[in-house]
């Protein structure tokens, strides 16, 4: 028992009475096991951050106070080189990495005098990470916290990768990189100045041959040669002549340097006067001989710096031509068709440039109906017959082998966007490792496994589903080693690092016995302890065998995970990759239950990036505004799969709430003693019952903002509400003191500082956080209570519209209530599906066939309240029968008060007023004289 009587405690009083109570253990309840990405402490959290662990914080406490027993399990993820590169750049004296991380990071001065050291870096980060996580309140068991080069964990590493190669999932391959030759090193995104978004295209070089020397033209469409009309090159540049493995070439300089560094023998044996190749000709077994043209629009750092022409499909190719042929030139060049693509005619270049009005080869749209044609006619095109009829696919993959196997064709590549540079200022180039280790994602047998599994996993939102399915289909071989970084070693080949993405699959998994690992000399870690652990295969070998049953009890507890939380934008990576892994290694019953996946965190509407200095640091905002107030905003701002926007003058609202109800709940507890449940006390607590249920199930489907509207916003003006009818009537402290205790423990999960406190101020014991979860009570449900006051609210709103449009003050308000007869339309068209049958149900009653016209109006109006009113009011009313003349005498007190003018409420059948027949159901009419 805590914080009793007067006493109140701090908010590390509290972050330390929690760290206790969320260490959990198996037991004899049901479990509920969430978990999040974990972060890579390379640099401060952000409020984007914020928002990632504190939406599956708010699911935990909730479902902690529903009865479940919830792991919550926090570690961080270090491997890979992103910190090497940083320790490294502060070694230099980088002061574009010392200014981010000494006046944005604010590490001290001394501290980052000791970040020459990538571990120094890691445990800083790592720590704060932990100390910021705390201040926010987030329930983790931090006892199960572990890095990943922890030496257990990558023990646990080589029992993963020694049963994924053991399958046939882990292949040799060769693969591209980016690689800066002055530091002679790959370099990963992190360690880049500009291009970090730059991807690496495989071209296929098709060979011309001119004058005993090939020229390579450089594709990514080797099916399109047959329809090549001549060749571009750039007319202002110098050509070279070179020895390219002992054959001569002409290319462009950045070309032979581009394969030198993919490890051609490349010796430059003169360089060429600019132009002087125009005029020439060039010839290709699939397309014959051409002339080399000339063309501003060719690159000579792309690729190998000249390109085949192909006016029919390429929009460059056509108007480079259309220039040069409006100028009178080679007028005898014709495009060839190849293949057909749906929605565009023989010549598919012709019809884009002309449909986008495009009128030379320097307008910037090209690009983009390039990309265009490109996706039609990959997608939908097929090859003409007497190209063999193909589908471009196909043809192109089986042209780029007879192009390689038979006409000297060689694979280059390159990257799609240029400058690629360097930290250093180099300039990056793609270089090709040979004997690297590939996950093999493209296994169909593989992808099959993960598909069937798919379709049991609870993907929320649904519509991401598509997303998932996508990246199963696509997903090639992923490069899952690296030479240099920090991680694990390859099990069976030393000299490669399993990189962070294939490290990270199934950790999930780790930390449910990450505490008690810790116990083992990791030198006693042999594959066959995991085996046994997540497997259940025994061993004669098994060391420390009481602590692996116990491990195996923590497993199989709270294995398969529940909900995995995480940013949309690992759909295409992390999220995918984890499915693979977890049906490569695990039974069926442990595959992943479900994954909630966020939207990207904004500040004032543009996308938040710690290397554009464009956010608010997690701490800063938790400084400013209070752990509570960021916590209620970033989950309130928006549901979890929604972009959120980061916007103080709405978080300073956010905090005004939280003293709202604060000063709410401390007036109620004020309230003096009184026994009295009037019928505005039955009212508040029927519609709080509803509200608990509304709640209850908006959290138990992720949605925490809807949660909180009602939980904050609807009760807040229930209490307005309440409090206004009960002047003069006296509320009881009975049913504000009920609310009060509800109200408390329903935003306990979004505000647990602020609750604790409250909770211990109206005088109950223990920590609310541990409380139970407020349960509807059948009990205190009265509809036509509700039902009444309904009408009254929804009267006093009309009168206050009229009273505004007739601008005058009002001497007395007369109320007209509908009679019988219409009560009886009303239910009798809103139990019908067409008005019209209804009508004629109506009217087989011969009472209401008298009134004649009169119904036939009637109910007109009365479908289009219907309409109107909110379908679950419909129903109430289908359900209830409520007398609104004494509804109305009841509150005719608090009507005059309200007003400040005498009110008279009267049957409309009872008067001669010629307003007095407009009176509807729940709609009194309103005469305001
Ligand atoms: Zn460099």
């Amino acid at each position: 028992m805590i914080g009793i009587g007067d006493k109140r405690l701090a908010k590390e009083e509290y972050i330390d009475l929690w760290a206790k109570e969320f260490e959990v253990n198996p037991s004899e309840r049901e479990k509920m096991y969430l978990n999040v990405a974990f972060p890579y402490p390379s640099g401060a959290m952000h409020v984007g951050h914020g928002r990632t662990y504190t939406v599956p914080d708010v699911i935990a406490r909730f479902w902690r106070m529903r009865g479940k027993q919830v792991l919550f399990p926090m570690g961080f993820h270090v491997t890979g080189t992103p910190v090497i590169g940083i320790s490294r750049r502060i070694a230099k004296g980088d002061e574009r990495t010392i200014r981010l991380y000494r006046d944005l990071y604010r590490v001290s001065q001394e501290e980052l005098s000791h970040f020459t050291d990538p571990m120094v870096i890691v445990r800083h980060f790592s720590q704060e990470y932990e100390r910021v996580m705390r201040s926010l309140g987030l329930s983790i068991d931090w006892r199960r916290r572990f890095i990943t080069v922890d030496p257990h964990y990558s023990k646990f590493i080589e029992w993963q990768y020694k049963h994924l190669g053991a399958k046939g999932y882990v292949v040799k391959g060769i693969h591209p990189v980016k690689y800066c030759p002055q530091c002679e090193n790959p370099v990963g995104d992190h360690d880049l100045l500009e291009g970090d978004k730059a991807e690496i295209l495989k071209f296929t070089l098709v060979m011309f041959r001119s004058k005993g020397a090939f020229i390579p033209t450089a594709t990514l469409r080797p099916e399109t040669t047959y329809g090549v009309t001549n060749i571009w090159v750039n007319p202002t540049i110098s050509y070279i002549r070179a020895s390219i493995d002992d054959i001569q070439w002409i290319l462009s300089r950045e070309a032979a340097e581009k394969l030198r560094i993919q490890d051609y023998k490349v010796e430059i044996l003169e360089e060429l006067h600019p132009g002087s190749l125009v005029g020439e000709r060039a010839s290709h077994p699939l397309c014959g001989e051409v002339p080399i043209l000339p063309a501003d629009f060719v690159d000579p750092d792309v690729g190998s710096g000249i390109v085949m022409s192909v006016p029919a499909h390429a929009p460059f190719d056509y108007i480079a031509l259309r220039d040069l042929q409006r100028q009178g030139k080679y007028l005898d060049i014709k495009p060839i068709s190849l293949l057909t693509a749906e929605g565009y005619g023989e010549f598919p270049a012709k019809d884009a440039v002309e449909r986008a009005c495009i009128d030379n080869q320097h307008d910037s749209r090209i690009d983009a109906i390039t990309q265009e044609i490109y996706n039609a006619e990959l997608i939908h095109g097929r090859m003409l017959d007497k190209y063999g009829g193909k589908l471009v696919k196909q043809a192109r993959d089986e042209i780029t082998a007879e192009v390689i196997e038979h006409h000297h064709s060689i694979s280059m590549y390159d990257f799609d966007v240029k400058p690629v540079v360097c930290r250093c200022g180099g300039k990056v180039f793609v270089k090709i490792l040979r004997d690297q280790w590939f996950l093999q994602y493209s296994d169909t047998l593989w992808k099959d496994l993960v598909y069937t599994q798919l379709d049991r996993v609870n993907v929320i939102p649904n519509e991401t589903r598509a997303e998932f399915e996508r990246t199963v289909g696509w997903l090639k071989d992923w490069a899952c080693t690296r030479r240099v970084g920090l991680g694990t070693k390859l099990p069976w080949d030393k000299a490669w690092i399993v990189e962070p993405l294939s490290d990270s699959t199934i950790y999930m998994a780790y930390y449910t016995i990450a505490h008690k690992i810790k116990k083992i000399d990791p030198q006693k870690l042999s594959p066959e302890v995991f085996d046994f652990i997540f497997l259940g295969k025994e061993s004669p070998v098994l060391p420390e065998r009481p602590l692996l049953d116990s491990m195996r009890e923590e497993f199989l507890y709270w294995y398969p995970y529940d909900f995995r939380f995480s940013a949309k934008d690992l759909i295409s990576n992390h999220l995918t990759f984890q499915l693979f892994h977890h049906i490569a290694i695990f039974p069926p019953e442990f595959q992943p239950k479900g994954i909630v996946v966020f939207g990207m965190g904004l500040l004032n509407g543009t996308k938040m990036s710690s290397s554009k200095g464009n956010v608010v640091l997690l701490e800063d905002a938790i400084k400013e505004f209070g752990a509570d107030t960021v916590r209620m905003f970033l989950v309130g701002n928006a549901e979890p799969w929604q972009d959120f926007d980061w916007r103080n003058e709405l978080v300073y609202a956010t905090k005004r709430q939280i003293e709202r109800f604060w000063n709410t709940i401390i007036e109620i507890t004020k309230v003096s003693s009184g026994r009295i449940i009037t019928k505005m006390d039955k009212w508040l607590l029927s519609r709080l019952q509803s509200k608990i249920t509304k709640i209850t199930s908006a959290l138990e489907s992720f949605q925490t903002r809807q949660a909180l509207q009602e939980a904050f916003h609807s009760v807040e003006s229930d209490l307005r509400w309440y409090q206004k009818r009960s002047v003069n009537i006296g509320g009881s402290s009975g049913a504000l003191k009920e609310l009060a205790n509800v109200w408390i423990r329903l935003l306990t999960p979004y505000t647990p500082f602020t609750c604790e406190e409250l909770w211990n101020q109206i005088g109950e014991n223990g920590l609310v956080s541990v409380s139970s979860w407020p349960v509807k009570d059948e009990h205190k449900i009265f509809p036509e209570i509700e039902l009444a006051e309904e009408l009254i609210m929804r009267t006093v709103e009309d009168i206050e519209s009229i009273r505004k449009l007739i601008k005058i003050a009002p001497a007395s308000i007369t109320l007209y209530c509908a009679p019988e007869w219409k009560w009886h339309i009303f239910k009798i068209i809103s139990q019908s599906k067409e008005r019209v049958t209804a009508i004629s149900e109506i009217m087989q009653n011969p009472k209401m066939r008298k009134k004649g016209k009169g119904v036939v109006n009637t109910s007109k109006q009365i479908t289009t309240l219907i309409h109107r009113f909110p379908p679950q009011l419909v129903e109430q009313l289908q359900n209830n029968t409520i007398n609104e003349i004494s509804i109305f005498s009841d509150a005719k007190e608090f009507l005059e008060r309200e007003f400040g003018v005498p009110v008279h409420i009267l049957a409309a059948e009872a008067s001669d007023h010629p307003k007095a027949d407009s009176a509807l159901p729940f709609k009194p009419a309103i005469i305001i004289g």
